[in-house]
């Protein structure tokens, strides 16, 4: 495990270590993680104060993992994404995180409208979109999705969700989101962001039909797209939720061990490249975080105000949490929280 350590700080483990690793006993595999996440970031456990907002339930892609769709069948206008947005102000949100369902009138005028509105109502970060929406909108609109990303960027879209990557492996794709952009689409559409100047972050959906040998294709993948691009601000890894979707029926989600071994390998793998690994405490649960943040990560996402998706595919761990929460469950594993704000500077 020390040469591990050692060559997770260089940059060179391979597709063949991590796979011995996933094998190797569990606790080991959370010490070197759990040195590395010291090592490289310190003590400190950041999370940001935000708002998700979900625009709409409709959605032409139906993914097979998906609670979210049609799950109550509802289209914000721009006033009520307004007005979500002055509640978050209200309670000193930095960041807005905007996206949902893609529909055939989403084009890339739809969404620059949406965005210009919100940037002359209100100064706050805006996250928004991600590789799909950008697909879709720009498909709708008869353009490259460079230029639907420079129209966004124009219009002021500061960031862009690495959201839609799930595992990019084409043929679980296929089986869990076959109408979604492919591998290749999502990673060119992620480069030609970070190309024009709109950091994303970068996602990792995994419990469905994938291996590990996919789960590390995938990890491999977003650290050469970073040696390239320096785009990437985090990973998030999200654990699939089985309730209320038409994979359900037939899997069953992880195990809490399962969870920390994905965390901890996405450390051993991404090292000083990806610094940032997030654990989510919709998706965990508070406890299994903390445990988390113990295994490897170092962020504890945000506070949220409401996650419409997670809360229709099952997850029971409320929608909001406040800053005072998010501090007690950081001090209470003998960490440093510190608020950041979506690039990781402190607030
Ligand atoms: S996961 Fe996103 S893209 Fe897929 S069906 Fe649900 S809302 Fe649509």
């Amino acid at each position: 495990m020390e040469d591990i350590y050692e060559r997770s700080l260089q940059g060179d483990i391979t597709r063949e270590d991590a796979l011995k690793l996933v094998d190797s006993g569990p606790f080991q595999l959370f010490d070197v993680a759990d040195e590395l996440r010291r090592e490289i970031v310190g003590d400190e456990v950041t999370f940001v104060v935000n708002r998700n907002i979900d625009i709409t339930d409709s959605c032409m892609i139906k993914c097979g993992f998906c609670s979210f769709r049609d799950s109550i069948g509802y289209h914000l206008t721009t006033e009520e994404i307004l007005m979500s947005i002055k509640e978050a102000k209200d309670m000193e949100a930095t960041e807005i995180c905007l996206f949902g369902g893609v529909t055939p009138e989403m084009t890339v005028e739809y969404y620059c409208n949406l965005i210009c509105n919100i940037k002359e109502n209100y100064d706050i970060h805006l996250h928004a979109l991600s590789p799909v929406e950008v697909f879709h909108a720009a498909k709708a609109s008869e353009m490259t999705t460079e230029d639907a990303l420079r129209a966004f960027k124009k219009a002021g879209l500061d960031t862009l969700t690495g959201a839609s990557a799930e595992i990019l492996v084409d043929s679980v794709r296929a089986k869990i989101c076959p109408n979604k952009v492919s591998t290749t689409e999502w990673v060119n559409i992620i480069k030609e962001a970070h190309k024009i100047g709109i950091p994303t972050t970068s996602t990792i959906m995994y419990g469905t039909v994938e291996t590990w040998k996919d789960r590390i294709d995938h990890l491999l993948i977003l650290r050469d797209t970073q040696r390239e691009t320096q785009g990437f601000t985090e990973l998030v890894p999200m654990t699939f939720l089985d309730k209320n979707n038409m994979l359900c029926a037939k899997l069953q989600g992880t195990s809490g061990m399962d969870d920390m071994k994905m965390h901890a390998i996405a450390r051993i793998i991404l090292g000083k490249e990806i610094p940032n690994i997030q654990a989510s405490w919709i998706k965990l649960g508070t406890k299994l975080a903390q445990i988390a943040l113990c295994c490897g990560a170092n962020d504890l996402g945000g506070t949220m105000m409401e996650d419409k998706i997670s809360i229709a595919a099952g997850a029971s761990y409320g929608e909001h949490l406040p800053r005072e929460d998010m501090h007690r469950i950081i001090t209470e594993i003998d960490r440093v929280p510190v608020e950041r704000d979506t690039l990781y500077q402190r607030v």
